[in-house]
């Protein structure tokens, strides 16, 4: 026997085991996996530097009172204490992008620029979903679309955003695309609502408040009955609109996109809680609009996480579960 075990102290012994298996247990609760959490609104966009500036969170919590005559209002403001910085490149991006997918365990719906989508998805096939927008017939003709819906890269038709182009999503110049959606069995995003400040006397002249009207889709709805849509940025603040188009047209869905960190924090808890007691929680889906500041997506989940009038079976729901029935996911590949 050596001089070690000779003299050796029990009590240190048993100190040194409990130290341990608490650097187990501590250990173990960093690498367990996140829940999954579906984005269903990320937009793929290459890195520009005149849209590259700083963002605070609920900036729109006080809208600025300028007039005509003075300089413009900035489209987002910078003066708080920790704002979200953007990526300034495409490799940035992508980075950020799959260390979501992997850490934040965030599964996304993806449209824009086709070369980024592309990318983002052979980097991460199981966590990028494919989506394709289109806004006006001028983008794509109906068989384009119909091709590039059927090779497969594509599973989703959207940001369909007819309310920038002064369109209601009615437009019978739309109506082939629908079809075609609708036939394939394809699920489709509609932008309705608000875009932020100014935004048809200062950014997209041909914007109009009067087209995010929910009430505008019944008639698409109605020539479409077997399409399954979800209302982008939810309608807002057209909650009564939503809540009848929603009881009217059961496959209706909406995520919460964009408001949920650009307007007043309190606001956005009385909206989805609007929806919520109005009984759509299995209706609702987590999204970003997320463009360029990948630290929204941890401060947009903490906005459900904190929303203390949902049971933890709703949060799920909005961050996960209805994701995975509205598009038709298979649960058991997120295990
Ligand atoms: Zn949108």
């Amino acid at each position: 026997m050596n001089t070690i075990y000779k003299n050796y102290n029990p009590n240190l012994l048993v100190l040194c085991f409990v130290l341990v298996c608490y650097t187990a247990v501590l250990n173990a609760q960093e690498t367990k996996k996140r829940l999954p959490i579906i984005d269903v609104h990320v937009h793929a966009m290459k890195a520009n530097p005149n849209f590259a500036s700083e963002m605070c969170p609920w900036f729109l919590k006080s809208m600025p009172g300028s007039g005509p005559n003075q300089d413009g209002p900035s489209f987002i403001s910078t003066g708080c204490v920790a704002p979200l910085k953007p990526a300034k490149t495409d490799a940035e991006m992508q980075e950020a992008i799959l260390r979501a997918n992997k850490e934040l365990n965030i599964t996304m719906v993806v449209s824009g620029d086709a070369d980024i989508i592309h990318r983002w998805h052979s980097a991460a096939p199981d966590r990028i979903i494919p989506s394709l927008g289109i806004s006006n017939a001028e983008q794509m003709s109906v068989e384009a679309f119909r091709d590039s819906l059927s090779n497969g890269f594509y599973k989703v038709m959207g940001e369909v955003a007819p309310q920038y182009q002064g369109m209601s999503p009615s437009d019978m110049s739309l109506d082939e695309y629908f079809g075609v959606a609708e036939e394939l069995g394809i699920p489709v995003g509609i932008h309705m609502g608000t875009g932020g400040n100014g935004m048809a006397n200062i950014t997209s002249p041909k914007y109009r408040a009067s087209l995010g009207q929910p009430f505008l889709l019944e008639d698409m709805l109605a020539r479409h009955p077997k399409l399954k849509i979800w209302v982008m940025h939810a309608g807002y603040p057209m909650a009564d609109q939503m809540i009848a188009l929603m009881g009217a047209n059961a496959y209706v869905y909406v995520d919460l996109a964009g408001f949920i960190w650009s307007y007043p924090l309190e606001e956005i808890h009385a909206y989805l809680k609007r929806l919520v007691q109005a009984g759509f929680a299995k209706r609702i889906l987590y999204g970003t609009d997320l463009m360029i500041w990948p630290g929204l997506l941890e401060t947009s989940i903490g906005v459900i996480e904190n929303a203390n009038y949902l049971s933890e079976e709703q949060k799920r729901d909005i961050l996960f579960n209805n994701a995975v029935r509205f598009f038709n996911l298979d649960a058991t590949m997120f295990e």
